[in-house]
């Protein structure tokens, strides 16, 4: 598979049970199939630790604002959104294979958010939560003109999914 960050050539790298797809010796960024992202997203996940210092290219320069096409499928562009409430990590993700690509840094950010899995289901649960209570407690605010208040529950959904 080719990098969708730099056009690179990915290679696999084995991290405990899961076999994702590194650009190493490139831009130093990570495929994950759908659903693999969540076994190394935390710190107490050990197996994620091996993907935290990926070799890379300091000449490769990645554009981390333009839209990548999926490595796996290639007619697809990839949606950017973030990973987690705390919103501080912006992922790419496939809406047709639902595989993730992340760039150099950007797991260790994620992992560097929630301790465990049962913390970071927490946080998403309050998240929920909180949206949905803003969102009922102010219907007057949707119905002002040219307002339409974005409600996420396509980002909530995703998160609570993510780890089934
Ligand atoms: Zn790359
Ligand atoms: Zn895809």
């Amino acid at each position: 598979m080719k990098c969708p960050a730099c056009g690179g050539t990915l290679s696999e790298l084995k991290v405990g049970d899961l076999t994702v797809d590194v650009c190493r010796g490139g831009c130093g960024g990570i495929w994950f199939d759908e659903f693999e992202l969540g076994h190394v997203d935390d710190q107490d996940e050990a197996a994620g630790e091996s993907l935290l210092d990926i070799e890379t290219d300091p000449l490769v320069k990645v554009d981390t604002k333009s839209h990548r096409r999926c490595p796996q499928c290639p007619e697809i562009v990839m949606q950017r959104h973030f990973y987690g409430p705390k919103r501080r990590v912006e992922i790419d993700e496939c809406g047709k294979c639902g595989g993730i690509w992340l760039d150099a840094g950007e797991l260790a950010a994620i992992r560097a958010e929630y301790k465990n899995q049962a913390e970071r289901e927490q946080a998403v649960h309050d998240y929920a939560v909180d949206v949905l209570r803003d969102a009922l407690a102010r219907p007057a605010l949707s119905a002002r003109a040219g307002e339409r208040k974005h409600l996420p529950v396509g980002s909530i959904l995703r998160l609570l999914w993510r780890k089934r």
